[in-house]
Order: C-alpha cells, then sequence, then structure tokens
C-alpha cells in the first residue's frame, strides 16, 4: 500500500516488543510526515519515522494529563487537512481499549480519510508470551477481555459479574490497582476461587515480570511483588498449562 497524504493511519504497535509491530504498520512509519504517538509506545518504534518527520507525544500518564481525546481528535484532523500523512501510533491494537474508534469517528466526521492497521494486542499477547493461551481444546473456548476501570468518564464501565463469571478466560485490562475487588467480585459471581490466575507487568519487553497465584490471592501476590502498571491479568484453567505454578 501506498500511504496517502491527508489520510490518517491509525496504527496498532504491538504490545511493547519492538519487533511485535507489523510489516505494514513499519511501511506507514517509514513514510509518515507525523507520528503521534501514546506513552506505552516503545521508542525504538519510533525511529522507523524519517527524521525529517514531526514526533509528537499525546500519551497521558496518570499524573500528567497531557491531551484530552479531544484534542488528539482535533489534532489529527488538523493535521490530515494540511494534508499530511499521519501516522497515528497506538499500543496494541487500536481497538482495544485504545480509543481508537473515537479517533477514527471523529475524522469521518470531519471528511478525513481515516484508514485502520490492527497490531497485536496486549491480552493475548501477553499471557502468550508466558505459554498461557486464551483457549485451548477441552479446557477454554471462550474468552473475554475488559477493562476494570469503573469511572465512566474514563472510558470505564460497570461489569456484568455473573455473565464474566461464565466465561472460561477473563483477561483483564488495566486492573492494577483493583485487581483485588475483581477478583472478589467474580469469586462472589461465582466463579471458583481456586482458579488459576496470572499478572503480567511490562509483558513482552524485557523487563517483564510476573506472578502466578489464584484468583482469591491474585490481589496479594500483585502487591507482594509490587508489580506496576501496565500489567495484563489473565483467569484460566489454561493458566496451569504454562507450567508455571509452582
Ligand atoms: N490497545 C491496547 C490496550 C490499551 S489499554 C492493547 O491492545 O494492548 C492499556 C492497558 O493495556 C494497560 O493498562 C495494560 O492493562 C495493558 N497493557 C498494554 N501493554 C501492556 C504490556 N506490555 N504488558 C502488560 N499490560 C499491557
Amino acid at each position: 500500500m501506498n500511504p496517502q497524504p491527508g489520510t490518517v493511519y491509525l496504527l496498532g504497535a504491538g504490545p511493547g516488543d519492538p519487533e511485535l509491530i507489523t510489516v505494514k504498520a513499519v511501511r506507514i512509519l517509514e513514510a509518515a510526515d507525523v507520528v503521534v504517538h501514546d506513552r506505552l509506545v516503545h521508542s525504538d518504534l519510533l525511529k522507523h519515522a524519517s527524521p525529517k518527520s514531526a514526533i509528537i507525544n499525546v500519551g497521558k500518564s496518570p499524573a500528567h494529563q497531557r491531551f484530552t481525546q479531544a484534542e488528539i481528535n482535533t489534532l489529527l484532523v488538523e493535521l490530515a487537512r494540511k494534508g499530511q500523512i499521519v501516522a497515528r501510533l497506538k499500543g496494541g491494537d487500536p481497538f482495544v481499549f485504545g480509543r481508537g474508534c473515537e479517533e477514527r469517528l471523529a475524522c469521518e466526521e470531519a471528511g478525513v480519510d481515516c484508514i485502520v492497521v490492527p497490531g497485536v494486542s496486549s491480552a493475548i499477547a501477553g499471557p502468550a508470551v508466558l505459554g498461557i493461551p486464551v483457549t485451548h481444546r477441552h479446557v477454554s473456548r471462550s474468552f473475554a477481555v475488559v477493562t476494570a476501570r469503573t469511572d465512566p468518564s474514563d472510558g470505564g464501565e460497570h461489569l456484568d459479574y455473573s455473565a464474566l463469571a461464565a466465561m472460561d478466560t477473563v483477561v483483564v485490562l488495566m486492573g492494577h490497582s483493583v485487581l483485588g475487588i475483581v477478583a472478589e467480585n467474580l469469586i462472589r459471581a461465582g466463579r471458583d476461587p481456586k482458579t488459576p490466575t496470572a499478572c503480567i507487568e511490562r509483558a513482552t519487553t524485557e523487563d517483564q515480570r510476573y506472578v502466578v497465584a489464584t484468583l482469591a490471592t491474585i490481589g496479594m501476590a500483585v502487591d507482594r511483588a509490587d508489580l506496576q502498571p501496565p500489567v495484563v491479568t489473565i483467569i484460566s484453567e489454561t493458566v496451569r498449562l504454562a507450567d508455571l505454578i509452582a
């Protein structure tokens, strides 16, 4: 594909390891006039951009809100209207809790072309690098990916815990500070407290760390190991398949 001026490309950056980006996303980064990226994007990925291209970090850290979502939407539209090739680089897959579709809809509303390039999501890749599958014959035939954020102004939703408790595999993103509460709610909704659970910090990067516990003890285990965000948590009998449990 030939990247077009005046177009916004929503690129999945992959879960962390800079080699886990798609060939297509790299080609667009190389051609981009401007790269607009999030905080969780690995700095090595920015090296694909031409030295002439502008790099804008719109990443939000918990303590430091840099750009609102509305400001990011406006920025993308303005850059595209100047005739630039706009690479919008987002962690993991742009459509998994990345607010990617909000950006695509803002482009559409403004009459700006927007093309989505899917990425490898931390929800699946994080467990996978430890050898934990989200599905496995006879063990898990369904998986749900949920956010543990419950503040609607922050993209959070109230979760239907009884529906979740019935899924074979539950993957929790953005759950670091509320993992214990999510676990408690799942147990109250009928999930076996002994369900094996793994929590992985900075999955797929050199700094990756993880803990394995049960649903009942994962909150404590994460605190004891002092895991820090970003973490991805998988609650599933498939955790046993990775041979990590002591
Ligand atoms: N679109 C992204 C998710 C964005 S929400 C994706 O598809 O991966 C941000 C959350 O993703 C983080 O709070 C964390 O739960 C998870 N996450 C992203 N990168 C991660 C990584 N390398 N290791 C562990 N969790 C990660």
